[in-house]
């Protein structure tokens, strides 16, 4: 296992990501070695670049990883989004984006990691981890955030198999009737805890603080609070964790009094707050602190451009240190990692692609 069977009757047993995604009919290979844009990354922020970009007539590509949607995908229920008054799910927004990306005939490549990018003169080269390259004449980082992980390493064995950081849309239905843990104040957490309460036997939300005023808002905390199976935590961690193959047991601990309390459960959900993965950016472009992609104005420090800058001019507002290449979403440094804003970057860095490709 995982045994795999497609539609036309084949038979994949384990098989790798690439051989899936070639199997049920997604692209893998780019059809050209070299595009006007390429989009890293299929969240809303890539989905919304690819969708403004082939829409106004350039020729893009998107490379993901694994499948576009990104987090967004993973969100049983976005409530705040632009013209959804009753919600809607980030799977079926995603997918709709994707569908009107490949309309206007964006080019999307799934199961592909980038794990490289060049400037070599006017063209931006951007490396596959299997080895292979494509150039542009410029680029989008839209590779967003990637869930924290527990600090806690006994934990680390149960990952798929109990514990799962930033998603419960498909596991919800396999813990129908359990006792489901849940880490996490922020409003991920929070829509989460409501999804997992409507099969769940009772859902515990852990948070380190008091209350989750703080940190959710307030329509979900309402929400959390009319729903009776849903117990609240305060001061509480998890410590640890046991299991023969899949968890069995939680440690919880007391963030107070440091006291610890042994408790049954085959399922940890854990929304801790997200990073970027842009380790592979790494002396190219200029990152903060924290991994996030610096553009425009807050590259210009006391009237001094970044390092190596070439251009007689400042960099545009998403551009990144070097140019032509944009950051949009969640990847982008202060950005505001909502759905609506990463949207919106992905299509304002398109309006920015062709005033740096006129300026050529
Ligand atoms: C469970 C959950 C619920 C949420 N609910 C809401 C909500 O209700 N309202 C709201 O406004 N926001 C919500 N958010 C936040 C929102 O989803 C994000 O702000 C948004 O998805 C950011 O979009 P993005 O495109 O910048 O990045 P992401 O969605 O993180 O997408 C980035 C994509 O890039 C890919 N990628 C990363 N690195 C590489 C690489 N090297 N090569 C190729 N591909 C790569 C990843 O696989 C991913 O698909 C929620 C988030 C989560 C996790």
């Amino acid at each position: 296992v995982p045994l795999v069977v497609t539609a036309d009757g084949t038979s994949l047993v384990a098989p790798a990501e690439g051989e899936l995604a070639a199997h049920v009919g997604l692209s893998t290979i780019p059809t050209a070695d070299f595009y006007d844009l390429v989009v890293v990354g299929g969240g809303p922020a890539g989905l919304g670049a690819a969708v403004y970009g082939a829409s106004e007539g350039l020729r893009t590509v998107l490379v993901e990883r694994e499948a576009t949607g990104g987090q967004a995908g993973q969100s049983s229920r976005i409530e705040n989004y632009l013209g959804f008054p009753d919600g809607v799910s980030g799977a079926q927004l995603t997918d709709r984006a994707r569908r009107q990306a490949l309309k206007f005939g964006t080019e999307i490549l799934s199961a592909r990691e980038v794990v490289g990018l060049d400037a070599a003169g006017s063209g931006r080269v951007v490396r596959f981890g299997q080895g292979s390259a494509i150039t542009a004449h410029t680029v989008v980082l839209a590779t967003g955030v990637s869930y924290r992980r527990l600090a806690t390493s006994s934990l680390d064995e149960f990952t798929g198999a109990g514990v799962f950081y930033g998603s419960t849309v498909t596991e919800a239905i396999t813990c129908s009737g359990e006792e489901v843990y849940l880490v996490g104040g922020a409003n991920s957490a929070g829509q989460a805890a409501v999804y997992l309460s409507r099969y769940a036997r009772r859902v515990h939300l852990l948070i380190r603080g008091a209350e989750l005023s703080g940190s959710m808002s307030r329509y979900l905390i309402e929400q959390i609070g009319g729903i009776d199976h849903i117990v609240v935590h305060p001061w509480t961690e998890v410590a640890g964790g046991k299991g023969d193959g899949h968890l069995q047991q939680l440690t919880l601990r007391d963030v107070r009094s440091g006291a610890t309390d042994s408790v049954d459960s085959s399922w940890l959900f854990v929304f801790i707050g997200a990073e970027p993965r842009t380790e592979w950016l790494e002396g190219v472009v200029e990152r903060d602190a924290r991994g996030f992609v610096i553009t425009g104005p807050d590259l210009v420090a006391d009237g001094q451009r970044p390092a190596n800058w070439p251009l007689p001019r400042d960099p545009y507002h998403l551009e990144s240190s070097v140019p032509g290449v944009f950051a949009a979403g969640d990847v982008r440094a202060a950005s505001l990692k909502r759905v609506a804003s990463a949207v919106g970057d992905g299509a304002m860095a398109i309006s920015l692609v062709h005033r740096y490709l006129e300026s050529q």
